[in-house]
């Protein structure tokens, strides 16, 4: 009998996730359609993960922190927004903002 056993499994993937590419957020936000609102640490906006007819959404400038107070979604950066978004994976959401190299 001769076992041939020589299935190995290297799964080493480069991690190039480079967040301080990241845009700033509140260009991103903006551009992503938010009107924000208020004058506090967070910002105020409609909600885009649900039907949000009164600002429930709040969101950090400096972190990119965001949480909807009716639905309950949050993260806690825009690369979080992104991908529930935009339904992503964390490389996809990534590479979208421009935060991704290629090793
Ligand atoms: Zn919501």
């Amino acid at each position: 009998m001769n076992y041939a056993n020589s299935t190995r499994g290297t799964n080493r993937s480069t991690f190039s996730f480079k967040r301080d590419r990241l845009p700033n957020p509140h260009t991103y936000y903006t551009k992503q359609g938010l009107k924000l609102t208020g004058g506090g640490e967070w910002k105020n906006a409609l909600c885009v993960f649900h039907q949000d007819t009164h600002p429930s959404l709040r969101v950090r400038l400096d972190t990119g922190a965001f949480r909807c107070m009716a639905c309950g979604a949050h993260g806690g950066d825009i690369l979080a927004f992104h991908m529930q978004r935009h339904r992503l994976s964390f490389k996809q959401a990534a590479k979208d903002l421009g935060a991704w190299e290629a090793a």
